[in-house]
């Protein structure tokens, strides 16, 4: 039978794009992280997958986020996925100044 989500255990993830650079983030997969991953980055699934590169960094451990203090899985950074999402939102607004060329998706 087909496990849950809840069932599975969730690794840490570093999925790296040439143009978008690198994330860190939780995943099941890492086909689940390469969607997480172009999610976070804004761009095609579709389009951008086989460019992203998925390393799988450790066992995700349910662990306290160094950011928030919650208790939350986090990522190789020590970081929860929504305070990971956060970073990159501020990373993008610094991007946002200097835009880089972005395929429509
Ligand atoms: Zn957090």
């Amino acid at each position: 039978m087909r496990k849950t989500a809840c069932e599975l255990k969730p690794d840490a993830y570093r999925v790296t794009h040439p143009e978008y650079g690198t994330v860190d983030l939780v995943a099941l997969t890492d086909e689940n992280a390469v969607l997480l991953a172009c999610r976070e980055w804004h761009i095609s699934w579709g389009l951008n997958a086989c460019d992203c590169r998925a390393v799988k960094l450790k066992k995700a451990e349910r662990g306290v986020c160094r950011c928030c203090g919650y208790e939350a899985f986090v990522n190789g950074n020590g970081l929860c996925n929504q305070c990971a999402r956060e970073k990159e939102i501020e990373k993008r607004a610094y991007f946002r100044q200097y835009p880089v060329k972005r395929e429509r998706p």
